[in-house]
């Protein structure tokens, strides 16, 4: 015989749930015995320990940091990872303090940007096995937005500007720079059209007059990672490619 249905939960009706009309909790799968393996699993088949530097905006000896392959509907949204294939209860003591740092650090960098009021953190570990954390930031002014519903309204929001996504790369890259590392994402170019007096010129580069914006970027890569990875646990492909 059926159960019965669960009740709604009283976030349905907090005004920073993104959805509206008639809804129904969903029946519950059987407890399974054995969980599956997460995405890179005891090291076998990590998309993070695969991925080579220039997939991410900045790197050091050991902390990289990645963004999604396109603008999504938050002005950044970034993943810290550690560069050795470890998970959160594995990090020796050194990498735990370091965590720490790092993660105020990137807090403060994604806060620095324009139009930024807050940045979420997030940990939940169920997709992937390698160790990385979230970072969200959540618009100022969009009161709607607060809460632990930021990461649905990420996909739900239309993708900000191109441009302006990355100008907030390379100015969160430039940041981590500041401390260390190498920053790998550089300023959107701008194809500047020089006056027609002066036929022969070349367009003019952003990058070549103005390099104090993007920092030491010893790369000519401004494609940020190419590999997004879902963090709603539940809906988290586990053997399916591309995850962290
Ligand atoms: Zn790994």
């Amino acid at each position: 015989m059926p159960e019965a249905p669960l009740d709604l939960p009283d976030f349905v009706s907090w005004p920073s749930f993104p959805f509206e009309g008639d809804l129904r909790v969903k029946p519950l799968d059987p407890v399974v015995a054995t969980e599956p393996a997460r995405q890179g699993e005891d090291g076998n088949g990590c998309v993070a320990c695969a991925a080579k530097d220039d997939a991410y905006i900045w790197v050091s000896d050991r902390w990289r940091v990645r963004a999604m392959d396109k603008p999504t509907g938050l002005p950044m949204v970034l993943i810290l990872e550690s560069r050795s294939h470890l998970d959160l209860g594995d990090l020796p003591n050194l990498l735990a303090a370091e965590l720490g740092v790092m993660t105020v650090r990137l807090e403060r960098a994604v806060r620095s940007l324009d139009g930024v009021a807050r940045v979420h953190v997030n940990r939940y570990g169920d997709g992937a096995a390698h160790l990385h954390l979230w970072f969200l930031a959540r618009p100022h002014g969009q009161l709607q937005l607060r809460g632990s519903f930021l990461s649905l309204w990420d996909d739900i929001l239309p993708p900000i500007a191109e441009e302006r996504w990355r100008e907030n790369l390379a100015l969160v890259a430039a940041w981590l720079a500041e401390f260390g590392g190498r920053a790998l994402a550089e300023p959107p170019r701008i194809a500047w059209q020089a006056p027609a007096t002066l036929t022969d010129s070349n367009p003019i580069r952003f990058d070549d007059d103005v390099d104090e914006v993007a920092g030491p970027a010893v790369e000519e890569h401004a494609a940020p990672a190419p590999v997004p990875a879902p963090r709603d646990p539940t809906s988290l492909p586990v053997v399916a490619a591309p995850v962290t």
